[in-house]
């Protein structure tokens, strides 16, 4: 199995109390992580904006609208037109943040005492959209694998792939995830249409640096035609193939390394137990969102200030 990820250093909830006593803290803290270098406008980018005196987190811009464009320290947030408290909008991130196989919306709702279920459902999926990362193309030994999340119980135990060439397992009401992760690095994963040859290689083409110094799969012929493009390995699950050694080139001499898709399936672990666990249902409309919630924590796991970055995010 996979190595254990290390434990992510997080806020406690003391820490948290301490940390954001009141509304006022919390916005402080939006402001210095919004606009690191002092406020700007959010509409020109102009750093010369004035206080509002008369509103407190609020500012004029005067040279992007001629008589001055005010704005307030939510606009264009996901806090934007909230009528929770920013320290509700924390508790919440906070939550999802430290539970590494996420928590559902109907905990949340019970756990922050709000008034209805819809509303804790809502803030989660605005705090998912968040936390989409923008991730540089993975380069070094990177894992590629793809799984199917979701759909009825009575499918579970069917090839994974589905019937058909791999459309997906169509109409088992399970969706597609294509994901690769650079060992020890980064984890891009994605939702896709189905896990056909030519999907799986425009993931990779996106995902993937060409410079990478050696792709591992399993041998699923969707990924066959890899090793035109990139230093490509895979290993026969099939045939009872679980780790491989092969020679490859890294910064121009030879390294051993073993082939294998590990890691990858490590994290699929995570998320289907994640999933299956305290999300139950989801919706193949919402699983990018979800997609990108795991990817999150799992890009962030040993960043000590994960919680800053996602606020940044916000
Ligand atoms: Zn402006």
């Amino acid at each position: 199995m996979a190595k254990r990820p290390k434990p992510v250093h997080q806020l406690t909830a003391a820490q948290f109390d301490t940390m954001f006593p009141d509304e006022h803290a919390c916005r402080a803290y939006l402001q210095a992580r919004r606009w690191p270098d002092g406020v700007h406008c959010p509409r020109c980018g102009n750093p010369a904006v004035y206080d509002l005196p008369s509103r407190k987190w609020h500012w004029q811009c005067e040279q992007c609208a001629p008589d001055g464009y005010r704005f307030s320290l939510l606009v264009g947030t996901v806090f934007e037109n909230t009528n929770k408290p920013l320290r509700d909008w924390y508790r919440v991130i906070h939550l999802m943040l430290t539970s590494k196989k996420g928590m559902s919306a109907l905990q949340i709702y019970r756990f922050m005492g709000f008034g209805s279920y819809k509303t804790a459902w809502g803030m989660c999926h605005k705090v998912r959209v968040a936390l989409i990362e923008d991730i540089e193309q993975l380069g070094g030994v990177v894992e590629v694998d793809e799984t199917f999340i979701g759909g009825l119980a009575r499918n579970k135990h069917k090839d994974k792939r589905g019937k058909g060439g791999g459309t997906g397992g169509i109409g088992s009401g399970k969706t597609p995830v294509v994901g690769a992760v650079r060992r020890k690095g980064n984890i891009v994963a994605r939702v896709v249409q189905n896990v056909r040859a030519d999907t799986l290689t425009e993931f990779v083409r996106e995902a993937v640096s060409h410079k990478v110094s050696l792709l591992c799969t399993d041998s699923w012929v969707g990924y066959k035609h890899l090793g035109d493009e990139f230093p490509h390995a895979s290993v026969d699950h099939k045939q009872g193939e679980y780790v491989r050694s092969v020679a490859y080139y890294e910064k121009d001499a030879v390294v051993v390394g073993a082939v294998h898709t590990n890691t990858i399936e490590g994290f699929w672990s995570i998320f289907k137990r994640g999933i299956v666990g305290s999300l139950h249902k989801v919706s193949r409309k919402y699983m990018p969102l979800y997609v990108a919630e795991f990817q999150f924590r799992y890009n962030n796991r040993e960043n000590a200030d994960i919680f800053g970055t996602a606020i940044a995010g916000c």
